[in-house]
């Protein structure tokens, strides 16, 4: 008798927690093993995997803000032979984690080839993680608080220099990619490029659509490489200089 071949995890779900975090799972299709990123809590994520017979093999961190890490411990208490996968660099700020990774590294999760981006710009030590398409399985991109739909992270740890690098490195992945990203800023993100921007077809045509999907109570997430480049004033900035004139301005903005 054959056995089965293994079946690389095709499902990338999202769970909301606290005020706007995503938590994401990739996952298969039924019962088996599954990879959480950012659990910022445990308790409904703990609760999302049980209710479908998943098993946590590993934990995937972005960086080391309170939000993308709180629930790391707890998890481990419930399945304590999970992997943690984090920043090497970041190890004193992510002491949980059991494998340090570094711009480069590839790693192999349920099936898919997963890459280690070093992004900095949000955090000194901000990483993302990209997975490119296999078979019916299309690409996909963790990317934390770096890039954000419409937006990008607050720069507390890096120069735009970086940010801007961090940017255009994630713009060059497939247009296809879908992009997770950590939080739902969505709306307040395209209301303040349409401000900044007037005119903008794509980007007033994109803050409609988003409008729509929130009033109806829908996550805006995934957005998409080819839409962040089309509509994502951080990510279409010229050089670092045009970068922190609109991060400044976004900061202060109280639209
Ligand atoms: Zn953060
Ligand atoms: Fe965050």
């Amino acid at each position: 008798m054959q056995e089965a071949p293994t079946r690389a995890a095709e499902r990338v779900s999202l769970i909301p927690v606290l005020s706007d975090n995503y938590v994401f799972v990739l996952h298969g299709d039924g019962p088996g093993p599954a990879v959480v990123v950012d659990p910022a809590v445990a308790e409904p994520v703990q609760h999302w995997l049980e209710q479908r017979g998943l098993e946590l093999s590993a934990i995937l961190h972005t960086h080391h803000h309170h939000d993308h890490i709180g629930g790391a411990a707890a998890l481990l208490e419930r399945w304590p032979q999970a992997a943690v996968i984090a920043s090497a660099a970041d190890r004193a700020r992510i002491p949980l984690q059991t494998q340090g990774v570094a711009e480069g590294d590839r790693l192999e999760l349920l099936g898919r080839p997963v890459e280690v981006l070093e992004v900095p710009g949000h955090t000194a030590h901000h990483v993302a993680f990209y997975l490119p398409p296999q078979g019916a399985a299309g690409a996909e991109l963790f990317c934390g608080d770096t890039l954000f739909a419409g937006g990008c992270g607050r720069l507390f740890e890096g120069t735009p220099e970086q940010m801007h690098t961090s940017l255009q490195r994630l713009a060059a992945l497939p247009a296809s990619t879908r992009v997770w990203c950590a939080h739902e800023y969505t709306e307040g993100n395209l209301r303040w490029a349409a401000a900044e921007a007037p005119g903008d077809g794509p980007i007033a045509e994109r803050l409609a659509a988003v409008r729509a999907q929130r009033a109806a109570g829908q996550p805006t997430i995934p957005s998409s490489i080819g839409l962040e480049r089309a509509t994502n004033l951080f990510m279409r900035a010229a050089d670092g200089a045009e970068l922190r004139r609109r991060r400044g301005s976004k900061d202060l903005w109280r639209g």
